[in-house]
């Protein structure tokens, strides 16, 4: 037995619950790891309250992420006492995910732990950190510089915008920041965004086509955010699409497409290729400033997931939150 959350559905009623589960409730994978850390990202907020139907098999352990130490494998590529991260293949959704003290997963899908970061560390960046610097990557291989104007990251408090704002400053960019919690800018700045935009001058439906402002755009918003931030992007410019917060919808024309050259970069997180995300976890051992990283991180334990997933969902939390899934 182990403590973890477990999500069921029993006659359509649909519980998450903290629990003692049974080992047998584990599926079989080759390898099983002893979760130190886990974390809450958007998508954990949707399994947790079942807002959405991120939850495809039951009984499932939520948790799109975790890192811990290897306990048991039949993995040539692992060893007992090795030092992993998991982020994504569907862990959390279709496979038992890291809200629990153990999980078993297929050992392809595990990275080993960045040297330069902690279990704890590595679970406040996530999927959440690990997406927002994808974005970062599709817009540097796009060729955008510094000084070629602006980034606009879209829900800046969150967990993608606030890691995107933090990599974006210490690469050189200029960052403005569009939140719908203006009273949050002092804490933006301090991560390093040198202008505020409001929520709703992005959200409302636009033109298809504005005046020039961003350089490039990190997006986790979606819908006419996503809309307005291409229709605003300058010549050649590229827009990085992550998320949802605000609507799966993109109300858009093609004009700024055929008008401007601006392209959209679509970016997923849960099925990147392990090169990809070497990549993306090496840049950020390099590119995310840990004091930043601790500033925008809050530690509960597992026994408050449930109710700080559906504070998470409601847009209250701000930056990322890491479980302790030992308490
Ligand atoms: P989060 O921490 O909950 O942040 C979302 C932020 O979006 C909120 O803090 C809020 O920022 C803003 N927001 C919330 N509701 C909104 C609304 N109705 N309209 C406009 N803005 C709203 O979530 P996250 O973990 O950063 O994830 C952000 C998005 O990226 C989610 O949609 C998630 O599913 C997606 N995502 C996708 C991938 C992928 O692989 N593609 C990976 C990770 C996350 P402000 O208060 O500052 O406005």
């Amino acid at each position: 037995m182990f403590k973890g959350i477990l999500i069921t559905k029993d006659d359509g009623v649909y519980r998450a619950l903290l629990q003692d589960i049974d080992d047998a409730v584990l599926p079989d994978a080759d390898t099983t790891v002893q979760v130190e850390w886990s974390t809450l990202n958007y998508k954990d907020g949707l399994a947790l309250t079942g807002k959405s139907p991120v939850v495809r098999r039951f009984p499932m352990v939520p948790g799109i992420d975790f890192a811990g130490t290897v306990i048991e494998t039949s993995n040539t590529a692992w060893k007992v006492g090795d030092r992993v991260v998991l982020n994504g293949w569907g862990v959390g959704e279709t496979h038992c995910g890291g809200l629990a003290a153990k999980a078993r997963v297929k050992g392809e899908w595990l990275v080993p732990l960045p040297a330069s970061f902690s279990a704890r560390q590595a679970m406040a960046i996530g999927t959440a950190g690990y997406t927002a610097m994808l974005c970062v990557l599709a817009l540097e291989k796009h060729g955008i510089k510094p000084a070629d104007g602006e980034i606009l990251v879209t829900g800046a408090n969150g967990g993608v915008g606030s890691v995107a704002i933090a990599v974006l400053a210490k690469l050189g960019y200029q960052v403005a920041a569009s939140t719908g919690r203006p009273d949050e800018a002092e804490h933006l700045k301090a991560l390093g965004a040198s202008t505020i935009v409001e929520r709703s001058e992005l959200s409302a439906p636009g033109k298809p086509i504005g005046k020039e402002r961003w350089a490039g755009v990190v997006d986790t918003v979606g819908s006419h955010t996503l809309a307005n931030a291409c229709a605003t992007t300058k010549y050649s410019g590229a827009v990085a699409a992550c998320g949802l917060a605000g609507g799966m919808d993109f109300p858009a024309t093609v004009a700024p497409f055929i008008l401007r050259g601006v392209t959209l970069y679509g970016i997923d997180s849960v099925m990147a290729p392990l090169t990809v995300r070497q990549e993306a976890w090496e840049r950020l051992g390099r590119d995310l400033e840990i004091a930043k990283l601790d500033s925008i991180t809050r530690e509960i334990p597992l026994s408050e997931a449930v109710a700080v997933g559906a504070e998470l969902l409601a847009g209250k939390v701000r930056g990322r939150v890491v479980v302790d899934v030992s308490r």
